[in-house]
């Protein structure tokens, strides 16, 4: 590839912080708060047109259970639950965890427009200083830490300055920068284009699944799975994630764009079968297409402590732990269409396409006692080669079965609220992240809301 040499010039430092976040979706929110609060100075940078990543710009409205595998102990809070109740103020959230089953996992469906807004209320309660429309685009390094980062927006290129740094950018931008080791997974999730749809209530017993599976070939579409549900206060209004792009990695600029555009022409195949073929199928129509398109999954960064399935599958109970989880194994075949999912009890469903049984199995054999959560180590958002940054969200160092159960939202959630607790005990010591002792770390978030076990 030819090159060009892009001329040097001085860049001015726009901000100097305590905890500078890059990535703004709840994840980095929840991170910049929960530092915020405890009193540090922080940044938070987004590079969309607001806070939410996937939940909001994704349309993904889905928050998993508060509650471990048997319903019986609450193991998530914090900031997740805090948006719960903040959401429940404004008839934005329909709260379903109280009439779930055990193995269901639908808890919570936001109105995520609204989520939006609690979202800049949190920034603006805590005095975090926000820059919307704004890309991370590089670092500077020193020796082992990052010195500044650069920032590109509408007023040019500036420099942030920080002493403890939290990658929230999903993809692991500034790790990446930073020299850190990323991978990916042999069967990395495909990603899916969400959008809201208006009239799917006027069609009567047209079984959506079915035709997709039966018809979707003469539109274009793959043999594939989805999932589709309620948004609260809009009855006559549907989210849908019917499709997946198979074969891309999103954090690779060509394969993002073709993403992109192949998941929007999904949608109008989609809507097209339904238009055929559905009694009224004329009468629906797109309210909405996501702002970009769910990314799943691209890279993992290399951390002091690798999540391994083992961990998630048969609950290892760690002592620095910072997060706990109950949501399923939940593999999205990256080649072919379904999900394969395993829960904590030793059962197996595997969803092979749209209107198909599910097969049924167990991936271990029965016991008596079965673990009902899961956890994530403090380790598991530091790096052994930098020690003033921070890692939080879906590029979590773990082996595929654990990633496909720890990247669900109220998950990564409080590994934002882990990473800005633990930059803003950094703070008070040496600033090198790898010192600070998890102990603090969990007196804090447990004094700030969070569960702590
Ligand atoms: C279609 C789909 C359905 C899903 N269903 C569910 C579900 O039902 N329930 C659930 O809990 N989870 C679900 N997930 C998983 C979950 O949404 C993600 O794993 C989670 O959102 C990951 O959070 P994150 O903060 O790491 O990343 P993201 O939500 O991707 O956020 C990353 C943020 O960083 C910003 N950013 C990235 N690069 C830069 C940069 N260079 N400069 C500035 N900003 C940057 C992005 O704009 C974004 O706001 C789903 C995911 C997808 C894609």
């Amino acid at each position: 590839m030819d090159t060009i040499m892009e001329p040097a010039k001085s860049i001015p430092v726009i901000e100097e912080a305590d905890v500078c976040v890059l990535g703004g979706s709840c994840t980095g929110v929840f991170a910049a708060v929960r530092a915020a609060r405890l009193g540090a100075k922080v940044v938070i940078v987004e590079r969309q047109n607001s806070f939410g990543g996937v939940a909001t710009s994704g349309l993904v409205n889905v928050w998993h259970s508060l509650y471990d595998n048997e319903k019986r102990q609450q193991i998530i809070a914090g900031l997740s639950y805090e948006m719960i109740e903040r959401l429940k103020k404004r008839d934005a959230i329909i709260d379903v965890e109280a009439t779930l089953g055990v193995n269901d996992c639908n808890a919570y469906r936001l109105n995520t427009e609204e989520l939006k807004i609690e979202l800049d209320n949190l920034i603006l309660e805590a005095k975090v200083k926000p820059y919307l429309h704004t890309h991370y685009v590089g670092a500077k390094m020193g020796q082992d830490a990052i010195e500044a980062v650069f920032i590109h927006n509408k007023s040019g290129r500036g420099a942030i300055k920080a002493k403890v740094y939290i990658d929230a950018t999903g993809d692991g931008d500034l790790c990446r920068d930073a020299g850190l080791h990323a991978y990916t997974a042999e069967n990395m999730q495909p990603p899916t284009a969400c959008a809201k749809i208006y009239g799917m209530n006027l069609l009567g017993d047209f079984n959506l699944p079915f035709m997709l599976q039966k018809h979707g070939e003469e539109f274009g579409l793959q043999k594939d799975w989805g999932w589709r549900g309620k948004i609260p206060g809009m009855p006559e209004v549907s989210m849908h994630a019917e499709t997946h792009v198979f074969d891309v990695n999103c954090a690779v600029a060509d394969m993002l764009t073709y993403s992109e555009m192949e998941g929007r022409r999904q949608i109008r195949a989609v809507m097209d079968l339904i238009r055929k073929y559905a009694p009224n199928g004329k009468k629906i129509s797109l309210v909405n297409l996501c702002s970009y398109i769910g990314i799943r999954e691209t890279y993992h960064i290399e951390s002091m402590y690798k999540l391994k399935n083992k961990d998630v599958l048969y609950g290892t109970r760690f002592q620095d732990a910072i997060a706990n989880g109950s949501y399923r194994v939940d593999i999205h075949h990256s080649n072919e269409p379904g999900i394969t999912l395993r829960y904590l009890n030793g059962v197996e469903e595997v969803v092979r396409g749209n209107g198909m049984p599910h097969e049924f199995r167990r991936w271990r054999e029965e016991t008596e006692v079965n673990p009902t959560y899961y956890q994530i180590p403090y380790r598991s958002l530091v790096s052994q080669k930098v020690k003033n940054l921070l890692m939080a969200g879906r590029m979590l160092d773990a082996e595929e079965e654990a990633y496909s159960a720890v990247r669900v939202m109220v998950n990564t959630n409080q590994t934002g609220e882990a990473a800005g607790v633990a930059a803003y005990v950094s703070l008070a010591q040496d600033g090198d992240v790898r010192n600070v002792n998890a102990n603090d770390v969990r007196k804090l978030l447990k004094e700030g809301g969070s569960i702590i076990l």
